[in-house]
């Protein structure tokens, strides 16, 4: 199934959810987007088409981070003491010569750490929690992980935490519902499906 039909399937169990609580418009809304959203989220570990739109483009994050590596040598150079100077000026440089050697396909992981120290930054626990989820999905194997009942547990967790932090009744059971959605309508029961879902890795690896 592509990422058009999750996120269609996704919003539609969001909008279930809005009128079950019977959320305003504009909570209806926010609760139909997010189901959307977290109907394509499984599918982060793909190789593809997805990992290009939600990752920023390659060359936008290799100049920010070369220009942050500049600012920062010609700061330590004006600023501080001989330590710190060095110190500074050793950060910088290393920032420049690492960000001129990534690789496209490792810019879902760095999506994973900059999300990571955003939700640090921002004390964010949610946020936290979705960039430690989009690493693991950077490094797993299309449908699996996150496609299981671990990657369900996981996902409700962030749900739980971005619905305390929004206060906003219905947001965990849209992002839940969105993100179950996703796995049904992957199961290899449904015709359009030549392979399933490893639902109970790691206990077994079998394809439900
Ligand atoms: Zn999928």
């Amino acid at each position: 199934m592509n990422g058009t039909a999750h996120v269609a399937i996704g919003a539609a169990t969001g909008f279930i959810v809005a009128n079950t609580f019977q959320a305003p418009p504009s909570t209806t809304l926010l609760l139909v987007g997010l189901g959307g959203v977290s109907g394509l989220i499984p599918d982060l570990d793909i190789d593809g088409s997805l990992r290009g739109k939600i990752t920023i483009s390659h060359e936008a994050i290799r100049t920010v981070a070369q220009l942050i590596g500049a600012l920062m040598i010609a700061y330590s150079f004006y600023e501080g003491g001989v330590r710190e100077k060095w110190f500074g000026i050793g950060i910088g440089l290393a920032l420049m010569v690492v960000s001129s050697m990534i690789k496209q396909k490792h810019m879902l992981t760095i999506t994973g750490v900059g999300v990571l120290v955003g939700g640090v930054s921002l004390q964010e626990l949610w946020l936290l929690l979705l960039g430690i989820y989009i690493l693991i999905a950077s490094f797993v194997s299309h449908r699996s992980y996150t496609h299981s009942l671990l990657g369900v547990i996981f996902f409700g967790i962030i749900a739980s935490k971005l619905e305390a932090s929004l206060g906003i009744d219905g947001v965990f059971y849209s992002c839940l519902a969105g993100y179950i959605s996703h796995l049904i309508a992957d199961l290899k029961i449904l015709p359009f499906n030549k392979r399933g879902i490893k639902l109970f890795l790691p206990v077994s690896k079998k394809e439900i």
